[in-house]
């Protein structure tokens, strides 16, 4: 008999018919963009940021990459997400929390080997007084904050440590830190004046080595580098402002046609009836929605592609669906099951951030867990 097309074959798995949509993701691209930073930074070390699920993309994955690639700096933002990397990370690896730790769960991530950013001197009290009770050192990062008002020691919290050598009494303090709040702007005066706050800050709490540049601050040039930078948009093929360059695109997303159908001139679509047509129409109905982190904002907005040919969405995004134009297709050229393309090199994530008023970054983040995943390179 011959062996009938199982869904475990491997054509079918890359067409997942089960799933609404197929999420591409291109390590050998993650690999490129994270060399190519590296490669600006030297010779500073370059980390990966992998919180929020490596920026949608899948951190145990991505994470496998990157260390293959010689990372060894990684920073998440929750405890959470660093206790699931954990037992990813080779001998010698950091692994950061770059929210810090909630009080009582500073034990648990000393345990692990985690490293905490120390964001104020509550949270340095609290690491120093864990490392006393276990009389051995404990690593941490300190961050200072030089004008975002979000994360870190404030001015004051600067000088207090400063002046009192016994409150460090007991940790490790690997790197201070600070975030950039414009970088994405490479003229803003913000960028030199949170340099020079930093590097103030830096000498006067006398730790030698430091952390200030995201991906953008990469681009800002090597006065931002100092011995550690932190990307993680630039690795996942976004858009980090004008002075990128050289940065890969790492993701596809396709979605499946659920239905094709013609309607009359006269017909409305979707919830609140906002479209409506004026001449006969052939639509296609998406098995994607905004469950699936395809914006809602995105009704009678934007479209999708397929043969480089634009198919405008018509009404409203639902949760599980929605409808775009395929008059401007060949007759046949999609039946239900094919793929169209929505983020693909007609569009990127950044161009559907702004078609929406928001960012690469939330778009990436915001993809569900609905879709097919292929990992490729
Ligand atoms: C998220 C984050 C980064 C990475 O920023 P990108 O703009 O994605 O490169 C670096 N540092 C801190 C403190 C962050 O919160």
């Amino acid at each position: 008999m011959p062996a009938p097309t199982s869904a475990r074959s491997p054509a079918a798995a890359d067409f997942a018919p089960a799933a609404g949509g197929l999420l591409t993701v291109d390590l050998a691209a993650i690999e490129a963009n994270y060399r190519h930073l590296a490669r600006l930074a030297a010779p500073a070390r370059v980390a990966g940021v992998v919180k929020a699920d490596a920026y949608g993309l899948g951190a145990v994955p991505v994470t496998r990459r990157l260390i293959a690639a010689g990372c060894r700096h990684f920073f998440v933002a929750l405890l959470s997400e660093a206790i699931e990397l954990r037992p990813l990370m080779p001998a010698g690896a950091m692994l950061a929390v770059l929210n810090g730790l909630a009080p009582g769960s500073e034990r648990e991530a000393a345990v692990a080997g985690i490293v905490p950013v120390l964001n104020s001197l509550a949270q340095l009290r609290a690491w120093a007084a864990l490392a006393h009770d276990l009389a051995t050192p404990l690593p941490a990062i300190l961050q200072v904050d030089t004008g975002m008002s979000r994360l870190g020691l404030s001015p004051s919290e600067v000088d207090a440590l400063a002046d009192d050598a016994g409150m460090r009494v007991g940790l490790d303090l690997l790197y201070v830190m600070s975030h950039l709040g414009c970088a994405d702007e490479p003229t803003h005066p913000a960028n030199r004046a949170q340099l020079a706050v930093f590097t103030a800050a830096k000498a006067k709490l006398g730790i030698a080595t430091a952390s200030l540049a995201n991906s953008a601050g990469i681009f800002l040039g090597p006065d931002y580098h100092f011995d550690l930078c932190r990307p993680g948009a630039a690795v996942y093929g976004l858009d980090v402002g004008p002075a990128a360059h050289g940065i890969r695109p790492v993701i596809g997303l396709k979605a499946r046609v659920a239905q094709i159908r013609t309607i009359p001139a006269g017909a409305s679509i979707g919830y609140g009836y906002t479209f409506t047509a004026t001449l006969e129409m052939r639509l296609a109905t998406l098995s994607v929605g905004y469950a699936d982190g395809w914006p809602r904002a995105l009704g009678n907005v934007g479209a999708a592609f397929i043969d480089g040919v634009s198919l405008p969405f018509t009404g409203r995004v639902s949760m599980d669906s929605a409808t775009i134009d395929i008059s401007a297709l060949p007759k046949g050229r999609l039946a239900p099951g094919s793929l169209v393309d929505l983020i693909a090199a007609e569009q990127s994530a950044d161009d559907v951030g702004r078609l929406t008023g928001t960012i690469g970054y939330e778009i990436l983040t915001n993809i569900g867990r609905r879709y097919a995943r292929r990992y490729i390179g």
